[in-house]
C-alpha cells in the first residue's frame, strides 16, 4: 500500500515541490484525512465491479482510495495546473483516467460508453466544488446517465436541502428535483478541519441512489418542475399566491388554478413545503391542459 496524499504533510510537500497555489475560485480545498476518504468510498459500495466517476480529483486524495476500492476511475479536473501533478501521485495506479476537462461542459456520457465497457455498476463519488455543487449534481442527473448514483461531499446547508422532508424549512424545489430521481441520504457531517485550507463553511456526504422510477408519473416534466419552482418562489406565500403570481398569465387563470387545487385535494392556503411529491405530481397534472 503506498504513502496516502491525503495527510497534511504530504500534501503541503507536493504542493511545494510543483509551487501550487490553492485557487478559492475553483473550490479547491483538499481533503488532509483518509479515515474521511475511507468513510466516503464505504458509503459509496465500492468494488472491483464497479467504475467510478469523479469530479475535481485535486491533487488525487479521493482519486488514490477510488483506485484501490474500485476497478477503474475516471476523473474530470477543469485545473490544468492540477493534471501533471496528478500524473506524479497517481502513478502507483493504472486503472485512473484524467481527463482534463469542466465536467460541465464533458459529454459524461460518450465518456462512459468509451471507458466503461463491461461495467454495469457506475458511481460517482467526489469531494464537490462547493461553488458549482447544484449545476453538477443536476446535470449528473437530468442527462440520464447509466449510474448508480452519486455520492458526494458538499457544503452541509446544500446537503440539507437535497435531503430535506416536507414540512421542513429546507425542503424546496432542490429537494424536489433531485428526489424525483433519486432517493436521498445526508450519510455523515464532516468538521472543516479535515480541509486544507479549511473552508468557511460546514460540510456533509450525501449519498444519492437513482430511482428505478420516479415517485410520481406526470404527464410533462419539465411542467412538474415549473409548477414546483413556481410554488416556492416566496416561501411565505401561499400555493394559490405563488402559482397566481408566476404561472403565464396566472392572474387571468385563477379560476382554473383553484379548480386544479381542488381537484388534487391541496387546499389553496397551504405552502409549498407542506406538499409531498406525490402532490406536486397530482397538482401539476391537473393545472397542465390549462397551461399548455
Ligand atoms: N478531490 C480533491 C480532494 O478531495 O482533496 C479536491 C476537491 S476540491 C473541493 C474540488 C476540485 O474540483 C478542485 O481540484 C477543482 O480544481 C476542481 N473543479 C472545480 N470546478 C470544476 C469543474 N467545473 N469541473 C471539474 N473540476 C472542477
Amino acid at each position: 500500500m503506498h504513502k496516502d496524499i491525503a495527510t497534511p504533510l504530504r500534501t503541503k510537500e507536493i504542493m511545494g515541490k510543483y509551487g501550487f497555489s490553492f485557487k478559492k475560485s475553483l473550490g479547491q480545498n483538499f481533503l488532509i484525512d483518509p479515515n474521511i476518504l475511507r468513510n466516503i468510498t464505504e458509503f459509496a459500495g465500492l468494488s472491483k465491479d464497479t467504475a467510478a466517476i469523479e469530479i475535481g480529483p485535486g491533487i488525487g486524495a479521493l482519486t488514490e482510495h477510488l483506485a484501490r476500492t474500485s476497478g477503474k476511475v475516471v476523473a474530470f479536473e477543469i485545473d490544468q495546473r492540477l493534471i501533471p501533478i496528478l500524473g506524479d501521485t497517481l502513478s502507483p495506479y493504472d486503472n485512473v483516467k484524467i481527463i482534463n476537462e469542466d465536467v460541465l461542459e464533458a459529454d459524461v456520457k460518450a465518456i462512459i460508453d468509451e471507458e466503461f465497457a463491461g461495467y454495469e455498476d457506475i458511481m460517482v463519488v467526489a469531494n464537490l466544488p462547493y461553488y458549482v455543487t447544484t449545476p453538477i449534481i443536476l446535470k449528473l442527473l437530468m442527462e440520464r446517465l447509466p449510474i448508480r448514483g452519486i455520492c458526494v461531499m458538499l457544503q452541509k446547508e446544500v446537503g440539507a436541502r437535497i435531503s430535506a422532508k416536507p414540512g421542513t424549512k429546507e425542503y424546496g424545489s432542490l429537494s424536489i428535483a433531485i428526489q424525483y430521481y433519486t432517493e436521498a441520504e445526508m450519510v455523515m457531517t464532516v468538521p472543516k478541519t479535515v480541509f486544507m485550507p479549511q473552508p468557511n463553511v460546514d460540510s456533509a456526504v450525501i449519498r444519492l441512489t437513482k430511482r428505478e422510477k420516479p415517485p410520481v408519473d406526470v404527464i410533462d416534466e419539465d411542467f412538474f418542475f415549473t409548477v414546483t419552482r413556481s410554488s416556492f418562489a416566496q416561501r411565505r406565500k401561499t400555493i394559490l399566491n405563488n402559482l397566481t403570481s408566476q404561472l403565464p398569465d396566472g392572474k387571468e387563470k385563477k379560476e382554473y388554478i383553484l379548480e386544479a387545487l381542488s381537484n388534487s385535494g391541496v387546499e389553496p392556503t397551504r405552502r409549498g413545503e407542506t406538499l409531498s411529491i406525490k402532490e406536486f405530481g397530482a397538482l401539476s397534472d391537473a393545472l397542465y391542459p390549462h397551461f399548455n
